[in-house]
């Protein structure tokens, strides 16, 4: 049984639950203690008393620890892969390039730590001067999704110590192994005992705990839209002082095709933002917005691809698509791919799930590709989450854009073009946190901002050096001689 590190120690849970390998359900990969209120309220209190010490410690031995973390993530990135595709499902390449990402992180922000900005002004008072620094927020709760298992605690774990924080983190029920793993690797990286506490579990057991307390200075929180608002919700209303916090939720994210676009390099795009990882992306490209005098062309492209691309278990190296995460989300995908027919849509690929895949039982899904949909369509208003695209037919660019922005969402939108003018056109006018030219929706660097606007998001940008503004407090000082 794996447990969870609390204070420095490594803790039986109140009860564990089994982590499964959705290529082939035979497989348990391990038990994973769950941690129970009790245990989450130590984690933060072991947190809280840590803060001083770590919030103390010199830029150098916090960038010393980070960079051991990043160098050992990087060192085992093959067993990390193969771990984190066997628990959720995505293929190895695609794993592997997560594994590598959570390494680069941590060496990122290792180098931050010694980078902590700060600025020294003139006053308007005469002889006065003015200093504005960064210190820690406090204890961080740190909350993730199932999607990208290691990659996401990364990008929050990192900046929370780099910037002096102590972090109490809870890792999606789904995929345990791999946060687990990362928490190992962190117990022995030379942080003090409870600057960094793992409390597996499920969110409606210890999810509240996190965000209730008042020694919580700062909860940061990616999943669901429906999820996030609840945490919202808390943040704000709970008892004391309210919590400093930061959403990173859903997409609906619009691949544009002009009519002057690179055929191939459109068809190659649509095809990774919208069914690598399964589509299980929040940056996934769910909407292809294609202009009239490209479309029969690029949907006749688009179904030939998908006809070559190998559904399979994820850790087999030929596999491009590896199954849907569990039997709750492959029924969610059906629900909408019954929608779509139901709204009229057109299913010109996929859409059948595959009870098992080379004789393994796995949550296998054809990859679906709806044409002939309007965008006031359910399955283009609401978030799938799987390997389901739809092309939205328009007339020209100006509808294009229009369709484009309609949409609650905002995280990511792109645009295949060979025009410059309308390359330029689109990057100032598409309402998302992230546009891509000739580029997938999904897929970014690890150096620069990452997150949203309109409903995808809430609060300061996470990654690059951006993440210092969530992490940290701002402090303007007064000082006359
Ligand atoms: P989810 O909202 O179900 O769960 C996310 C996390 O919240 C889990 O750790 C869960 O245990 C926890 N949780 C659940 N209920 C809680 C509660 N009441 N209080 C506190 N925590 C609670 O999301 P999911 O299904 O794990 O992930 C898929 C979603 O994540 C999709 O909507 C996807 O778009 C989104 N996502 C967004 C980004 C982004 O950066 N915008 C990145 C990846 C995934």
């Amino acid at each position: 049984m794996r447990r969870n590190y609390i204070g420095g120690k490594w803790i039986e849970g109140s009860s564990a639950g089994e982590n499964i390998n959705p290529s082939d359900t035979r497989d348990v990969i391990g038990l994973y203690a769950r941690a129970s209120q009790a245990q989450a309220l130590d984690a933060i209190g072991a947190a809280h008393a840590a803060l001083p010490k770590w919030a103390a410690a010199t830029p150098q031995q916090r960038a010393d620890v980070l960079d051991a973390v990043g160098s050992e993530v990087a060192a085992r990135k093959a067993e990390l892969a193969d771990l984190l595709a066997r628990e959720e499902g995505k293929a190895l390449a695609d794993a592997t390039g997560e594994v590598t990402r959570a390494a680069q992180i941590f060496k990122f922000f290792a180098g931050e730590a010694l980078r902590i900005p700060g600025e020294l002004l003139a006053s308007t008072r005469p002889g006065m001067s003015v200093e504005i620094t960064r210190e820690p927020v406090g204890v961080v709760s740190i909350i993730t999704p199932w999607n990208f298992p290691i990659a996401i605690p990364a990008w929050k774990i990192a900046p929370a110590l780099a910037y002096g924080n102590t972090v109490v983190f809870k890792p999606a029920e789904l995929v345990p192994g791999s946060a687990w793993a990362l928490a190992e690797i962190l117990s022995r990286a030379g942080l003090p005992a409870g600057t960094f506490n793992l409390v597996m579990g499920r969110g409606r057991d210890i999810g509240d705990t996190l965000l209730q307390d008042p020694r919580v200075a700062a909860v940061t929180f990616t999943g669901s839209e429906a999820t996030g608002r609840k945490v919202a919700a808390t943040c704000v209303t709970r008892r004391g002082a309210m919590a400093k916090f930061q959403l990173e939720m859903g997409g609906k994210n619009p691949l544009v095709v002009l009519d002057d676009a690179d055929l191939d390099v459109a068809v190659s795009c649509a095809v990774n933002g919208a069914y690598f990882g399964t589509g299980q992306r929040c940056t996934a490209s769910s909407r292809l917005v294609v202009s009239a005098g490209i479309h029969d062309r690029f949907v006749a492209a688009m179904v030939d691809r998908l006809a070559t691309l190998k559904v399979g278990d994820a850790r087999n190296p030929g596999t491009v698509i590896g199954p849907v995460v569990d039997a709750q989300q492959l029924r969610q995908d059906l629900d909408y791919i019954a929608i779509g027919r139901e709204e009229g849509a057109t299913l010109a690929f996929g859409g059948q799930a595959l009870q098992s895949v080379d004789g393994q039982p796995g949550h296998y899904l054809q990859p679906a590709l709806f044409t002939g949909t309007s965008n006031a369509m359910r399955i283009n208003r609401e978030e799938i989450f799987g390997p389901v695209a739809s092309v939205i037919r328009v007339r020209d660019a100006d509808e294009a854009l229009a369709v484009a922005n309609d949409t609650e969402f905002g995280l990511s939108a792109g645009v295949c073009t060979t025009s410059l003018r309308m390359a330029a056109h689109f990057k100032r006018e598409l309402q998302a946190g992230m546009v891509m030219v000739n580029a997938p929706t999904a897929g970014v660097d690890a150096h620069v901002p990452f997150g949203g606007r309109k409903g995808s998001s809430y609060g300061p940008r996470e990654q690059g050096r951006h993440a210092a503004e969530f992490y940290t407090s701002v402090k303007t000082t007064y000082l006359q001689p």
